[in-house]
């Protein structure tokens, strides 16, 4: 119903933006871990889900080396996105546009819908603008590589696996990288009730 709902959302295309009006909602509810990424990239317009394009399949391998197997993405991790509509290009670019803060408010209302219905005991939020709105005014350097405890659930912030991003090209930065993937492993662990196992992760990212 909620899913429903959001697809028939046009305020931000009534709103004046460059958006493609096809709003994209993926997974089932309630699930135990929620992404929560930037929105939809045009591998996603076309494919008409999201997390399809070549930075979501990075994501997906951080995922499995957390412990995640393929097909837990959108059953028991659920995933979304800020916004839920392709934003567009940026004029004369290739790159996409990032969604303005009035999209985001447009927005934020499912976003809440979406959390208050599936009830994460995990949020990892993907990419600096989905940190930015739940970890206020920290830097990429805090953030990555900590967990961060609220009432009822757990975020852990992973860097933006978009090629436009330089942020990994830093060895120290992928060190942190490699921190992030062990907070999911045991977050994962913990949400999930399984016992903790070896296994560290450093020397695929050094
Ligand atoms: S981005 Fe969100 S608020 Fe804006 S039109 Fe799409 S679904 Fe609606």
């Amino acid at each position: 119903m909620l899913h429903e709902e959001i697809r028939t959302c046009r305020r931000c295309f009534d709103d004046g933006f460059p958006i493609t009006p096809a709003p994209m909602v993926w997974g089932l509810a309630p699930a135990p871990v929620m992404i929560i990424g930037q929105a939809p990239g045009l591998s996603d317009l076309r494919g008409a889900r999201m997390y399809l394009g070549p930075a979501a399949r990075k994501l997906f391998g951080w995922l499995e080396d957390a412990g995640f197997a393929p097909e837990d993405i959108g059953k028991i991790v659920y995933m979304t996105a800020l916004t839920k509509c392709f934003p567009g290009r940026l004029p004369g670019k290739s790159t996409d546009r990032a969604p303005s803060p009035r999209e985001m408010r447009n927005c934020r209302p499912w976003l809440d819908a979406q959390m208050a219905l599936v009830q994460p005991k995990l949020i990892i939020l993907f990419g600096k603008m989905a940190i930015d709105k739940f970890l206020p005014k920290m830097l990429l350097t805090e953030a990555i590589g900590q967990a961060f405890p609220a009432p009822g659930v757990t975020y852990v912030p992973l860097p933006h696996s978009s090629g436009a991003s330089t942020w990994l090209n830093d060895p120290a930065h992928r060190a942190l990288l490699a921190e992030a993937i062990e907070r999911v492993r045991e977050e994962r662990l913990r949400v999930l009730g399984i016992a903790a196992s070896g296994d560290p992760l450093e020397e695929r990212y050094p």
